[in-house]
């Protein structure tokens, strides 16, 4: 083959496409009912953004950037994820302000230069949510009751939700000098990763997967023991708003996240059927990030969900099924001037709001009613040259295969 989609750029095919649209209904439905309104915002930013929003010493902006300098010599960047981008626009557009709750959502592409693997590309889609406005543990507690009557609703029911407080500006500073404290001896040990998040990004170290750093992570200070007095009481009161929603959840204190913005909570939806990525939603607070980006004091909230790794769970589940959607009609025109009938018919019918297709090769009878059969259709119109002469086509009914000679009109209506 002479030209191949990039490495980890994998396209989504007709096949599997019926899948994604019974979740983005799902997830459009949900938006609706919870008051999110929908915003699309450009695949290329200023490369900046992502440096000052994300954080310098993050994977995604350290490694896993699609950044190039572009015609104008700017240096611009396929946007990673959408949080950056959503508060850029926001700011841009007077969208936001601290005594009004937005409540946002998006889908669309994302891009980072990682190593392809099972639920992981280079190209992949996010559906997620932003809600400005609010430093409430009852917002932080409405999104993942989103998400998880999202994934309910696909008939997912046995995700496990984690959860966190990564603390304040106020109250991390403390935590990350007694994790400096208690790492100091054994950082030796650990991996290359860990010695620079331990010089630029210490509480990353907790995120480490690598088996060598594991059991040095297992005895390490957790940030939730470090709280200041407002952490704590939101992270408590969140708690008890999901006990009383009656959603399952699991306090893991050992989840920190990827990206720097992340202040009090995080969290994480889990599958045990993805294998070693098994993250499908990952989300939290980050209250400093609209002023971090030159705005005033706006705090928030979102997730986002990784919809190939979904997609994953969905096709195991069997939960769903991606058919192919069908036609109703389907035309079998014999011979050369039924085939001119056949294609007014055919327009007529679709206007008449039937989905129809017809058969444009000439095809013998028998092969042009397995077509009709493959494409799942209900009826086939039979035209001949005897029945153009009567002005009359025969309806064949492709459950019982019963055929009936009658007028294009009553065709309709029967069909209708
Ligand atoms: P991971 O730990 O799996 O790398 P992350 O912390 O980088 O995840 P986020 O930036 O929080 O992920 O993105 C939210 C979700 O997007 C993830 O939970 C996952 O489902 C999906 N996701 C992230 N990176 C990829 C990727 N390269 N390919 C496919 N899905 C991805
Ligand atoms: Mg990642």
């Amino acid at each position: 083959m002479k030209y191949q989609s990039l490495r980890g750029m994998k396209g989504i095919l007709p096949e599997e496409t019926p899948l994604w649209q019974i979740i983005e209904k799902t997830c459009d439905k949900n938006f609706q009912r919870f008051n999110y309104h929908e915003i699309r915002t450009p695949v290329l930013e200023m490369s900046d953004l992502f440096t000052r929003a994300v954080g310098g010493n993050t994977d995604i902006v350290s490694k896993e950037m699609y950044s190039f300098v572009d015609r104008g010599n700017r240096k611009v960047t396929l946007r990673p994820e959408a949080t950056a981008a959503v508060v850029r626009a926001c700011l841009q557009h007077n969208l936001i302000s601290k005594d009004k709750l937005t409540k946002l959502f998006y889908f669309g592409p994302m891009f980072r230069y990682e190593r392809p693997q099972a639920g992981r590309y280079r190209q992949f889609h996010q559906v997620g949510i932003e809600t400005f406005g609010s430093a409430s543990p009852a917002v932080d507690a409405e999104t993942i009751l989103l998400a998880v009557k999202i994934f309910r609703d696909l008939g997912l029911s046995d995700l496990e939700v984690d959860i966190n407080s990564v603390g304040c500006n106020k109250c991390r500073p403390n935590f990350t000098q007694n994790l400096k404290h208690y790492l100091k001896g054994s950082i030796v040990k650990m991996c290359e990763d860990c010695h620079k998040r331990y010089q630029h990004n210490t509480m990353r170290v907790l995120d480490c997967k690598k088996p060598k750093c594991q059991h040095i992570i297992e005895e390490a200070p957790s940030t939730v023991d470090f709280l200041c007095d407002e952490c704590r009481v939101d992270f408590e009161s969140l708690l008890y708003i999901l006990k009383n929603l009656g959603i399952n959840f699991k306090v893991n204190k050992r989840l920190v996240r990827g990206l720097d913005y992340y202040t009090k909570t995080t969290y994480e939806i889990v599958s045990n059927v993805l294998g070693a990525q098994n993250a499908v939603c990952g989300g939290g607070r980050y209250d400093k990030l609209v002023s971090d980006l030159g705005g005033p004091e706006v705090p928030a909230v979102g997730f986002a969900i990784g919809l190939e790794r979904l997609v994953e769970i969905l096709k195991t589940t069997k939960a769903l099924s991606s058919k192919p959607q069908a036609i109703t009609l389907y035309f079998a025109p014999l011979g050369d001037k039924a085939k001119i009938s056949a294609i007014e018919y055919l327009h007529k019918a679709r206007q008449a709001g039937i989905s129809a297709d017809m058969d444009y090769f000439g095809k013998k009878l028998k092969a042009q009613l397995k077509n009709a059969d493959r494409l799942g259709a209900l009826y086939a119109l039979i035209l001949g040259d005897d029945e153009l002469s009567r002005n009359t086509v025969i309806l064949r009914d492709m459950i019982s295969s019963s055929q009936t000679e009658l007028s294009f009109e009553e065709a309709l209506k029967k069909i209708k």
